[in-house]
């Protein structure tokens, strides 16, 4: 059986009060860690301060990493850096950061790679947009995105990814996808892993589903036999998301 994975995939919000008192909150909320990982993923600026006083057996995630140990890449996060600061995950190939800063999936697998390399566990996100569903490229699209993360990991490097599915046309616009439509691609998803990767990595891997996740949605969605938990953006910054770390008790 996989463990039920709760990301909260904070983006580029929030100030040093917000998330002291985000902080407080997780904190007291007693998260039922051992059925449920749940992990964190702050703006770069705040990781240091979320690390050092939230509940150590909630995870922190960086929200982007650059593939390189240090030298002259301004602006950029290096994985060493995470390590130094106790900081064991790291997002990578989120949709806005293909979108927004031109992201390839040959990109993505390079630096998941590189931060597994070093150490760090990823969340290696995956999706297709309005048109690409629209189409019926869906799966294209999947196994597009999928093909270098296979071509670059090994077996071994499979136990510290997450992969998340994130329908980008689902993202931050209320609209989720149906538990259906979410359970199609993640089964997809899993039987291509079986089929390019290992039954075995097939069968082990989470893969989460992110996408307008709710207090009120994620109920249905966790029933799914192929989704093993959630990415959640907007309501991760909300009371609601320990509702959601707590969808499939
Ligand atoms: P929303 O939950 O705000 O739709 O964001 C999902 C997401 O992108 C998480 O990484």
């Amino acid at each position: 059986p996989r463990k039920f994975f709760v990301g909260g995939n904070w983006k580029m919000n929030g100030s040093t009060k917000s998330i002291q008192t985000l902080v407080d909150t997780l904190n007291k909320a007693h998260l039922p860690v051992e059925q449920v990982d749940v992990v964190v993923a702050p703006p770069a600026p705040y990781l240091a301060l979320v690390r050092s006083t939230l509940d150590s057996k909630l995870g922190v995630s960086a929200q982007n990493v650059y593939a390189a140990k240090s030298g002259a890449f301004t602006g950029e996060t290096s994985p060493l850096f995470l390590k130094d600061l106790d900081i064991h995950w790291t997002l990578t190939g989120h949709s806005e950061r293909r979108q927004y800063f031109r992201e390839s999936s040959e990109y993505v697998a390079e630096k998941t790679k590189f931060a597994l390399d070093q150490g760090l566990s990823v969340i290696a996100c995956i999706g297709e947009s309005l048109i690409e569903r629209e189409t019926g490229a869906t799966n294209a699209v999947l196994a597009s995105q999928l093909e270098p993360l296979a071509a670059a990991l090994t077996a071994a490097d499979w136990a510290r990814v997450v992969l998340a599915y994130e329908p980008v046309w689902a993202i931050g616009t209320g609209k989720v996808a149906t538990p259906a439509q979410a359970q199609d691609a993640h089964k997809y998803i899993r039987s291509w892993l079986a089929k390019h990767v290992s039954p075995a990595v097939a069968q082990a891997t989470r893969i989460i589903y992110g996408g307008s996740v709710t207090a009120g949605n994620c109920g249905e969605l966790a029933r799914m036999g192929d989704i093993d938990g959630f990415l959640v953006g907007g309501a991760s910054l909300k009371p609601e998301f320990t509702q959601i770390v707590k969808a499939r008790l």
